[in-house]
């Protein structure tokens, strides 16, 4: 089975092939099968030996469930199979002539935000390393199927709060960043976080070369956690005291997303508090017009609103962007993924 070898680090790979006879050199062999599809026909031969009496299934990452191609022309979404019969769903889009995937970290979410499908279904379970590892290599089949060019930025904005899932998030980043493998690039890797103080400062820690992402949609207390129940336990002043110590660690900029729901948070005096709130930290603030769910009655600001909230955030010097709408027709925008069938409309 494969199963088990697309969760291991190169090191640790090393390190089983090993207890099993072989060679630390064959490591390198294997792992280019794993991901750049060099033949086992090039195997030196006590590796082809191992290989042929393992039963190495399936390459192409996930089974697909169901898939949908949004009319947008530029997105298109997966649910995956997952070996106990659970779902997830990651998404590939193309902005800028480049393709991002969107990964997700968990089944379910244990978060609750109001306004987030995923946040409406609840918690299910964790994802292992290697079934975040195979939503990318998902991806990667189908670009290189289609010869459609390279996977460029990864995103984990999908299913689930990464930092709710350190460990296996960590050890997937690592194996699809490593060079002899995926070769994805860290600076090009965003983790988005609902602010899980001590994961964001465990990132911090650990010099974790990737984005950090930290959505915020208040900057008062009692807006933020009427939208995000988890600021209750991770209460807005300490989560930016710790974004704070992110950016003096890594000395990198930190992005603050901002969903915007008409009269809960889209006023320019939030928009002035944001501002006071996030002085001094290196920002680039991104807002995101709330995308539909299910289970919210919130409406998204409209177009003239979500300008001026740009643009009091630009007078006051931040770096402020509009994210572009993607796959809404399909669910697969921010917030509206779910991981179940059927779901390609609302
Ligand atoms: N759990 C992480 C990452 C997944 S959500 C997090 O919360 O950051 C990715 C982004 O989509 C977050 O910024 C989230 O706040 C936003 N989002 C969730 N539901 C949304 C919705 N209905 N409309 C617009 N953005 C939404
Ligand atoms: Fe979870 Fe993020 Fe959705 Fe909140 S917005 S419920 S943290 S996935």
């Amino acid at each position: 089975m494969t199963s088990g070898l697309y969760g291991l680090t190169f090191a640790e790979l090393e390190q089983r092939l090993r207890s099993e006879g072989l060679k630390s050199i064959h490591a390198r062999s294997l792992w280019s099968w794993l991901y750049r599809g060099k033949s086992p026909e090039q195997f030196p031969a006590p590796l082809k030996r191992w290989w042929e009496a393992q039963e190495l299934g399936n390459k192409s990452g996930g089974k697909v469930r169901q898939e949908w191609q949004s009319s947008d022309g530029l997105t298109r979404k997966w649910l995956l199979d997952l070996s106990d019969g659970e779902s997830v769903e990651t998404v590939l889009m193309r902005f800028s002539g480049r393709w991002t995937a969107c990964v997700s970290s968990q089944v379910g979410c244990a978060m609750g935000c109001v306004f987030c499908a995923t946040g409406q279904a609840g918690f299910t379970r964790h994802l292992g390393p290697e079934e975040i590892v195979d939503q990318l290599r998902h991806v990667q089949a189908y670009l290189e199927a289609e010869a459609l060019g390279r996977l460029r930025n990864v995103v984990l904005m999908g299913m689930g709060e990464p930092l709710h899932n350190y460990e296996a998030v960590m050890q997937a980043l690592e194996i699809v960043t490593d060079r002899r493998g995926m070769n994805l690039g860290p600076g090009n890797i965003t983790l988005s976080t609902v602010g899980v103080i001590p994961g964001i400062r465990r990132m911090a820690e650990e010099q974790r070369p990737y984005h950090l992402a930290v959505s915020l949609h208040g900057a008062r207390e009692e807006i933020r956690s009427a939208l995000v129940p988890v600021s209750r336990r991770w209460p807005l002043d300490e989560l930016i005291e710790a974004c704070r110590f992110y950016g003096e660690r890594t000395e990198r900029r930190i992005f603050f997303e901002w969903t915007l729901i008409e009269g809960a948070n889209d006023s320019l005096e939030q928009a002035d508090e944001l501002a006071e709130l996030l002085q001094g930290i290196p920002a680039h603030i991104n807002l995101i017009p709330l995308n539909p769910t299910s289970a919210y009655a919130g409406q998204a600001t409209s177009c003239g609103p979500v300008q001026a909230f740009k643009g009091r955030l630009k007078e006051r010097g931040y770096v402020c962007t509009v994210r572009q709408r993607r796959g809404i027709d399909v669910a697969a925008g921010c917030g509206q993924l779910r991981g179940g069938e059927g779901v390609g409309r609302l």
